[in-house]
């Protein structure tokens, strides 16, 4: 079944005064997708889910199930949940602490007066599915947190829901149970082709399980697609640093003609596709965006005269931070603007010392610098100041 949201909007009127949850959200859910809701928290994923379920009553705009409309303000069209045919499952699991596992999942059935025998069936069945066939006589207090959280997704599916909408179900999971738990449900959805909608403030949660993602902020849609789509090709610095990890730089750059920007006294270059891309941008204060694994580092002296050859930009920093992830080394490298993220091998070089770096001129991507919100400025800024280095630059002297 396709779900489709038109031009939805969402108030609420809270002792604190009024909040626009949600604003002329259009987004159409595809027959048997996988759809995330990413964002932030605040942002208004569970609104719009809760809106979809009708757990809540949107103030504009209609909601569609295939052609059967099921919210409509303007008309006073609301579908009642039950009527919807949808199943949720929640960050807290939300089972019945009295009752058995079997009757945790077989209550949705109980209240939808099935004869006994197809329970027994459905329960086994769906039981299975999960994996949790054994755990059917325990009780929700005996059970760890990722069989708890089966048993919930057990009683979703168990009456073979039109829409699956979920919650962060999986935020309450340790990491590896996160992962693995993620790559089960991916499969049993592709499985049971039951269209999904799953909110998620993960954007890695979001990039491995979606067919498709709607970024929100603010109770807008920011950018809806593909995994790759959002991580290729941001349309605004907010998406841009949102989705990957560590986030993409943003670095001030200005533009210098049609198909030429300058960057830290540097000045290179675009390919065709950028010089179209910044002919849109009105002012001349751009900013590039590079992916910390697009960076290559090198240390010590170098020729600066051929700062940008062959397509390849190379700036100065100073290192000010090195975090060892494990497979790789995550550098800050502080230059005049800001401080710059670099995912490297191991590297002879101590905090403090002068370093290069240096990055393909078609890697990188554009933004209007007015385009960027104060969150994503002050998420930039949090680089260290010029003065912090100097003090580490002290420091690692000692
Ligand atoms: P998310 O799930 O993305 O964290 P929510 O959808 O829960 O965000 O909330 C979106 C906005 O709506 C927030 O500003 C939140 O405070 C507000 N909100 C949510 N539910 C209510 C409510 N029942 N009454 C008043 N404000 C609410
Ligand atoms: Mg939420």
């Amino acid at each position: 079944m396709k779900i489709k949201f038109e031009n939805l909007g969402k108030h609420f009127n809270g002792k604190g005064g009024r909040v626009h949850a949600l604003k002329n959200i259009e987004l159409e859910v595809k027959d048997g997708e996988f759809f995330i809701l990413l964002g932030p928290s605040g942002c208004g994923k569970s609104t719009l889910l809760n809106l979809a379920a009708g757990l809540e009553k949107a103030t504009e705009g209609r909601i569609l199930f295939d052609d059967e409309v099921v919210a409509d303000p303007k008309k006073k069209i609301f579908v009642p949940p039950r009527q919807r045919n949808v199943a949720m499952v929640f960050q807290n699991y939300a089972l019945y602490p009295h009752m058995k596992v079997f009757e945790n999942i077989a209550f949705p059935l109980r209240v939808a007066k099935m004869e006994k025998e197809k329970i027994n069936e459905a329960v086994n069945n769906t039981a299975a599915l999960l994996g949790i066939e054994d755990l059917l006589d325990r009780k929700p207090g005996e059970l760890s947190g990722g069989q708890r959280q089966r048993v919930a997704i057990s009683r979703a599916l168990v009456r073979r829901p039109r829409v699956f909408l979920l919650d962060e179900p999986l935020s309450n999971l340790d990491a590896q149970l996160r992962t693995s738990t993620r790559a089960e449900l991916k499969e049993l959805q592709n499985e049971l082709g039951i269209t999904t909608l799953y909110v998620t403030h993960d954007q890695t949660e979001a990039m491995t399980l979606g067919d498709r993602v709607a970024l929100l902020r603010n109770g807008e849609v920011m950018q809806v697609g593909g995994p790759e789509e959002l991580y290729n090709s941001p349309v605004t610095p907010f998406v841009a640093t949102f989705i990957g990890s560590p986030s993409m730089n943003l670095i001030p750059a200005e533009k210098k003609g049609d198909q030429e920007i300058e960057i830290e006294g540097v000045r290179f270059d675009l390919t065709e596709k950028q010089a179209e891309d910044i002919g849109k941008i009105k002012s001349k204060e751009v900013l590039v965006g590079i992916r910390p694994e697009k960076i290559s580092l090198s240390p010590g002296e170098q020729d600066q005269e051929n700062a940008s050859e062959n397509g390849r930009i190379t700036l100065k920093g100073e290192l000010s931070t090195v975090e060892p992830l494990g497979r790789e080394i995550l550098y800050h490298v502080g230059i005049e603007c800001c401080e710059v993220l670099a995912l490297s091998g191991e590297m002879e070089v101590k905090r403090g010392e002068e370093m290069y770096f240096s990055f393909d001129a078609e890697d990188i991507h554009l933004f209007d610098a007015e385009t960027m919100d104060d969150q994503t400025r002050k998420q930039m800024q949090s680089g260290l100041s010029k003065e912090n280095r100097k003090k580490i630059k002290k420091q690692s002297a000692v």
